[in-house]
């Protein structure tokens, strides 16, 4: 836990979020900037800042972020018509928040590839 992250403070509930969906190992929120009909954000209790950071112990809550965005889509109401999740690694890739979060989004057309 980082008191200067902004993800942990949310999941200690010592920020503000609308959120979707928790349990022992994830959380997910709404995005507050939506880009979506649909935009959530799913991120492991534990902190890692990037993608870079996680390791071998880390493989099951990667995997569970997968599985509760297709969980989220599919209560969403979009698990067919589809959407999209993606994990942006650094600032280069446009990362802002250093805590690894899946994004959610969906409800509208997509275009690839992405800016
Ligand atoms: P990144 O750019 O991939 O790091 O994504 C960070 C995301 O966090 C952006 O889509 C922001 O809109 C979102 N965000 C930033 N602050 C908050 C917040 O307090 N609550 C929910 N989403 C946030």
């Amino acid at each position: 836990m980082s008191t200067d992250c902004l993800f942990c403070r949310i999941i200690d509930g010592d920020a503000p979020a609308e959120k979707v969906y928790e349990d022992d190992d994830v959380i997910a929120f709404r995005d507050i900037f939506p880009a979506a009909p649909t935009h959530c954000l799913i991120i492991p209790r534990k902190h890692i800042n990037t993608l870079n950071d996680a390791d071998e112990s880390d493989t099951q809550v990667l995997g569970k972020l997968m599985l509760t965005a297709s969980r989220l889509a599919k209560e969403a109401g979009i698990g067919e018509s589809g959407y999209r999740v993606a994990m942006n690694c650094n600032r280069g890739a446009g990362q802002s928040v250093f805590h690894i979060h899946l994004h959610l989004l969906g409800g509208r057309q997509m275009k690839w590839p992405p800016g």
